[in-house]
């Protein structure tokens, strides 16, 4: 069965069990602060387990683009050298919120594997919950039970909390679970060693592919365990494992859906798959790899020296230096293999084919640039080595640096020291390591308390578009501890304030009661509850408050966000329709928007982008807003869905003239509103992406103000009326001019100068000696040295510049002296420096220092002497 008829299988199944189904989610989350990347096919429907939010259906069904790179999940040491974990895996889902439970959940997964798929029910092996005593929890019963009614009882197992015991975090929904092995070793093998004893024992070919979860508990902040009224079905099948069963295969390497990339590959590389253990590894992790960057971009998830973005840069550098180490692979070549997975995996994913400009050319650039920083570090790692000389060891701190700053593998550091006979310090670099890992760990160390639930009938609605005030009550409240401190979350039966999301910061303002006015710093979303930041909490916390946005910021954001949308349009005017959204910062100061783009803006079309907005400002367009559109309606009218987001079932649609987006940000009432446009900056962040900054309003007007007044001053520094230009260009002419004659009048002295100071040698021990003040500057007076060392045999020159501000000391010895007498000027002066509290240094035949105590000159000249005895 090819692997796009068994995804079909898997989905179409679901469908006639009575399931919704949907598409993935992004492949990066938005808007949950406590996830990077989707790394369960259950992250998007969070906030259904968590009852904030209301299901479609109440089953659904799909296939979950996932990325086991970071936090909790991550399989990133394990990929390439095993051969059933991704980076990046397809993973097929079924749920139930609050609908079917365990009796369905397992009987459907049963009917599937076996019966449509065909699996033979002696090599599959089922396990259940055995039960914790600490968590005062006994044996799954009900599911030994109902996987009684399908399988023979001695291929059903006990498991423990670790991999029975299934959590969403430290607290919230979690319960037991079942998961399904299957034996896939070859028949004889089977017969000689029991497969029940090789399951979740890490064997290859006696894998885990599918988890049934039974979301039956929450678990709170005290670690007990509360029975949930709603119980939910939660499962997920790895895509790329079970294609490896389905197919016969050992490997899910060995499977069509790595195939073809591996083959081109081959063909690139001119190394085989399956001749050495070594380029194995190198081929799996690259054509895993690519998965992994490929979809995370295509998702809008550009790489970056930050976030999610660092995670994807290093997933790709990671595929580059395997491919550089192993397959000698030294230009860019894993943006050959992408038309290749598009080919594959574009018909059910369209994002790849919709983005492959974008998508091959970032990676492209990434990896040019990473085999220069490549390059570099091996030239500084081998300038290392030769400097430690004899010590054979390079220092950890060392290692971790060239990782740290330029993004140097530790694994090249090892190899390349290997190569000159050193080792490196392992336990230093892992201490390092340790220490950056716990740096970062503070950074974002999270203390969550459970909820307080004052009032769980709320219906914690955002009234944000319409209101910037209102009174409101609590119906929610916890307390959270990070780096910065202590602080509190809040949740309204009903807000005003804007909740960060698309791009657009999140409100501040306060709330106010009779006795008391408490701050709200921030609002954000999290698993679509509305959360406001306060860093105290009201006294009197069951009273009603009068929620006021701070309404200054508020409209600065708004005048920002609308001037976005109309900025969008006019690039696709002036620069055409590949011009795509990649990133966006709305706030009360300035906004900032990415997009797709492969040259540098021209200033011309900069300014006509600026002069197109304004006027679109200028046409005093009303906002035509659809609150509660399909998406369907909203493609007719002209909008543009983004791959990367996740749409609800009702969008929302925001017009003003020609400008059509999808978009759940605040508006201006009428395009007059913003006033004025202005761009301050284009500029690129990564390969075919540019970036725009600008401002409006208020903020556009006052930098006019500014630059104007700037422009006056000058005026007036320049004692001209109008034409400031002019009056510039004659002050650089005069300037121009006045260097040349002042540059000829330096050298003038200095030559005059050198005739003196010639005079003035004198010899000893067959030195020609020279100790000299002088009023020339450094540059001169080193000049002046370099050139009479060359005119007189057997020179030895020190020359001090008499600047009372920096003063100056240039040695210089005629080459001939230093290679008989073992004269060596940057020592020299090291040491005669100290005299005018100064440092320097330099080779052995030239060296300068500069200083900074002119009363000590002359006691250096003196002590020059001292070298020529
Ligand atoms: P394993 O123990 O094999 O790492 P898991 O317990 O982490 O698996 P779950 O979190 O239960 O797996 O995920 C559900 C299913 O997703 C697994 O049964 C497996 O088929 C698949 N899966 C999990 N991690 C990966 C991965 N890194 N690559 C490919 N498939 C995976
Ligand atoms: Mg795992």
């Amino acid at each position: 069965m090819k692997s796009k008829d068994i995804r079909k299988e898997f989905l179409h199944f679901f469908e006639t069990k009575g399931h919704l189904i949907v598409d993935s989610a992004p492949i990066v989350l938005k808007d949950d602060p406590t996830l990077m990347f989707n790394n369960s096919g259950m992250a998007q429907f969070k906030e259904f387990f968590l009852g904030n939010g209301t299901p479609k259906n109440n089953r659904i069904a799909d296939t979950q683009k996932c990325l086991r790179v970071s936090g909790k999940h991550n399989d990133l040491d394990d990929v390439g050298k095993d051969t059933y974990h991704h980076t990046m895996f397809e993973m097929l889902g079924n749920w139930s919120f609050g609908d079917y439970f365990k009796k369905e959940a397992i009987a459907w997964a049963w009917e599937l594997l076996t019966d449509k798929y065909g699996i033979s029910k002696d090599q599959i092996y089922v396990t259940v919950f055995e039960g914790d005593k600490g968590d005062g929890t006994s044996l799954d019963e009900e599911a030994l039970e109902l996987w009684k009614q399908h399988i023979a009882e001695d291929r059903i197992l006990y498991g423990n909390k670790k991999d029975n015991f299934w959590e969403m975090g430290d607290i919230g929904p979690c319960g037991p679970c079942s998961e399904i092995h299957v034996d896939i070793r070859p028949e004889d093998e089977r017969a000689k060693v029991d497969g029940k004893s090789l399951v979740n024992m890490d064997h290859p070919q006696v894998i885990e592919i599918w988890n049934l979860v039974f979301m039956q508990y929450q678990r709170k902040a005290d670690g007990s365990l509360e029975s949930l009224p709603a119980k939910h079905i939660d499962t997920g099948m790895g895509f790329e494992r079970l294609a490896m069963v389905l197919q016969g295969k050992s490997s899910n390497y060995d499977t069509d859906v790595f195939q073809p990339t591996i083959q081109k590959l081959e063909e690139i590389s001119g190394i085989k798959y399956g001749t050495a253990e070594k380029t194995d590894i190198a081929i799996r992790v690259i054509v895993d790899h690519l998965r992994a960057v490929a979809f995370a971009i295509a998702d809008g998830q550009l790489p970056s020296n930050t976030g999610a973005g660092y995670v994807i840069r290093r997933i790709l550098r990671r595929a580059i230096s395997y491919g550089y180490r192993f397959l000698g692979l030294n230009e860019p070549f894993i943006y050959q293999l992408y038309p290749i997975l598009k080919a594959e995996m574009g018909d059910f994913f369209p994002e790849l084919v919709k983005q492959e400009t974008i998508v091959t050319g970032v990676i492209r650039e990434e990896e040019a640039s990473f085999l220069r920083t490549i390059e570099q570090g091996l030239s500084r790692l081998n300038q290392i080595i030769e400097q430690l000389g004899d010590s054979k060891i390079i220092p950890g701190d060392i290692v971790f640096e060239l990782y740290d700053t330029f993004g140097f593998p530790a694994d090249l550091s090892r190899i390349v020291a290997e190569d000159h006979g050193f080792t490196i310090d392992e336990a230093g670099f892992e201490t390092e390591m340790a220490k950056q890992k716990e740096r970062s760990k503070k950074a974002t160390a999270l203390v969550t308390d459970d909820w307080v639930i004052l009032d769980d009938k709320g219906n914690e609605t955002s009234i944000a578009y319409d209101n910037t005030e209102a009174d409101v009550k609590v119906t929610r409240y916890r307390k959270v501890k990070n780096k910065k401190g202590e602080f509190y979350q809040l949740v309204f039966n009903q807000t005003p304030f804007y909740a960060e999301s698309g791009g657009q910061v999140g409100d501040k303002g306060s709330i106010v009661s009779a006795n008391e006015t408490i701050e709200v710093v921030d609002t954000k979303k999290e698993n679509n509850l509305i959360i406001h930041f306060v860093e105290t909490l009201p006294e009197n916390i069951e009273g009603v408050f009068q929620a006021k946005v701070d309404i200054s910021k508020r409209n600065a954001t708004t005048k920002n966000h609308t001037a976005t949308h109309l900025m969008h349009e006019a690039l696709r005017e002036v620069l055409g329709n590949h011009v795509e959204q990649k990133g966006s910062y709305v706030g009360d100061d300035y906004l900032r928007f990415d997009f797709s783009h492969f040259s540098k803006m021209t200033e011309e079309e900069i300014q006509l982008v600026e002069q197109k907005v304004n006027e679109k400002i200028a046409e005093a367009l009303p906002l035509i807003e659809k609150r509660e559109a399909s998406m369907d309606e909203a493609l007719a009218e002209g909008a543009m869905a983004l791959f990367g987001e996740k749409y609800g079932d009702k969008v929302r649609i925001i017009r003003f003239g020609s400008s059509v987006e999808l978009c759940g940000g605040t508006h201006v009432k009428n395009t007059a509103d913003i006033r004025l446009f202005k761009i301050l900056s284009e500029s690129s962040t990564a390969a075919g992406i540019r970036r725009i900054e600008a401002i409006t309003a208020d903020t556009a007007i006052n930098a006019l103000k500014v630059a104007e007044k700037n422009y006056n001053d000058v005026l007036v520094a320049l004692k001209t009326k109008n034409d400031a230009l002019k009056a510039v260009q004659s002050l650089l002419d005069e300037n121009a001019a006045l260097k040349k004659q002042v540059e000829k009048f330096v050298a003038q002295q200095a030559s005059a100068e050198k005739a003196t100071w010639k005079a003035a040698v004198k010899e000893i021990n067959g030195i020609n000696f020279l100790a000299i003040k002088t009023n020339l500057d450094t540059a001169a007076a080193k000049q002046n040295a370099i050139d009479l060392t060359n005119e007189i045999e057997n020179a030895l020159i020190v020359v001090g510049t008499n600047d009372t501000v920096k003063p100056s000391i240039t040695i210089s010895i005629a080459k001939n002296l230093v290679a008989d007498k073992g004269l060596h000027a940057g020592n020299m002066v090291k040491e005669i420096a100290k005299h005018i509290s100064g440092s320097g240094g330099g080779q052995p035949f030239l060296a300068t220092a500069g200083g900074k105590d002119v009363n000590g000159l002359d006691a250096a000249l003196v002590q020059a002497e001292e070298f020529a005895k």
